[in-house]
């Protein structure tokens, strides 16, 4: 490589970040820890294709095949014609457009919440709401299989971060007996739906040992809106529950793109004036936020539609004997991230899309096939995959 020097001159650099990335790929590559993209056209319902070959996807998290449904797609088209590609700044500035109050009202309703906000993403939801009411002085307890992101935003907030066991309370309670006498304010945190394991959160006894502590709780169900719940979401579950921020996605079963969160109006209010991903962001285009009400719309109206992922789910995991699936996601542990790949090969060869989920995604020795099922897959398509993957099952 050469660089460009003083009075364009042409000088050789030994280029370190090269090297140094070079070096880092050639040893996740030798541990079947490397990604790499693979372009792969979706269309309607579930299929994909991806070198030319089609595929039946059960890996993408379109739970209820809403990202191509027509009133979704056209609210999205009209949202464009009306205010334009992008939402042109922040929120804060010029980019609230008027279809983010309905969407938020909309949310805060079904929620049963006083308020809502909107984020650009997940990722930026909880990587800013959490930082916004926890800081140095605070505690925060978050699950030990909680998504990626409310990690990062537990480490941004600067606050002490402990892991509690997966979906154990007790431990959960043993962790604040410790820890919450040294700390002003304290946060629990929890997927509701976990991501790659499909098991559901015992909000009830999360949320009694939080309130017993003096801590607030904040659930992501990304994974539950839409799905869970009636299509409520998991907070519908567990009616005692007292969930303080009901954070989730509109990535998922709403098809889209996008995030928000739910709680009192104060709470939101704060948010919205201090979340730092929400006041240095510019704001969702307005095609995402009209795409994700229509979505809400059907959700709200079409229960039939809202039973199926887990009525499908629940074929496969009862086909082949597994413990009945409680969402939309069924995990096949599989151990070593190379034979996590190997299935996933197979199953491809056989027409079926199953990604390899691999570390530090999930667990060192936990790498699986993450099974998503949707509204649209066929039972015929199930009872398929159900065969294609028992041989790994049964290993
Ligand atoms: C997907 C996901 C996110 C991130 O949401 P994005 O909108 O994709 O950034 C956050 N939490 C959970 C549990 C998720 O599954």
């Amino acid at each position: 490589m050469t660089f460009l020097g003083p009075w364009g001159i042409d000088l050789p650099v030994i280029d370190t970040l090269t090297a140094f990335a070079q070096a880092k790929i050639d040893e996740l590559e030798a541990r079947s820890l490397l990604r790499r993209l693979k372009p792969g056209r979706r269309f309607d319902d579930i299929f994909i294709e991806r070198d030319s070959q089609t595929l039946i996807s059960f890996s993408c998290n379109d739970y209820l095949n809403l990202s191509h449904h027509p009133k979704v797609k056209a609210a999205a088209i009209a949202a464009v014609e009306a205010y334009g590609a992008g939402s042109g700044a922040s929120r804060l500035v010029t980019g609230d457009h008027p279809i983010f109050a309905p969407l938020e009202a909309r949310l805060a309703a079904l929620k049963g919440a006083d308020a809502a906000c909107v984020f650009g993403s997940g990722y930026l939801a909880n990587t800013g709401i959490i930082p916004t009411i926890i800081g140095p002085d605070d505690l925060i307890l978050v699950d030990a299989l909680a998504h990626a992101c409310i990690w990062s935003g537990a480490k941004l907030s600067g606050a002490k971060a402990l892991a509690f066991r997966h979906n154990d309370a007790e431990h959960l309670a043993e962790l604040l007996t410790e820890h919450r006498g040294s700390a002003t304010r304290a946060l629990v945190a929890t997927d509701g739906v976990f991501s790659m394991d499909g098991d559901i959160a015992p909000l009830d006894e999360i949320s009694a040992v939080a309130r017993a502590h003096d801590a607030w709780l904040l659930v992501d169900d990304a994974h539950g809106l839409g799905v869970v719940g009636d299509g409520a979401g998991v907070g519908r579950l567990f009616p005692q529950a007292r969930i303080d921020l009901a954070m989730g996605t509109f990535s998922k079963a709403i098809g889209g793109y996008g995030a928000y969160v739910c709680a009192t109006q104060p709470v939101i209010d704060l948010i919205k004036s201090r979340a730092r991903t929400f006041v240095y962001t510019t704001g969702l285009p307005p095609a995402s936020a009209a795409a994700a009400l229509a979505a809400l719309e059907i959700i709200e109206s079409d229960p039939d539609l809202v039973a199926r992922p887990l009525a499908k789910a629940r074929r496969f995991t009862s086909a082949l004997n597994l413990p009945e699936a409680t969402s939309a996601i069924v995990p096949i542990l599989l151990g070593e991230s190379a034979t996590a790949l190997a299935a996933a090969r197979d199953l491809e060869s056989q027409g079926l899309l199953a990604v390899a989920i691999r570390p530090p995604t999930v667990p060192a020795g936990t790498a699986r096939l993450r099974l998503a099922f949707s509204a649209g897959h066929p039972d015929e398509a199930i009872d398929r995959l159900a065969e294609a993957v028992r041989p790994w099952v049964s290993r």
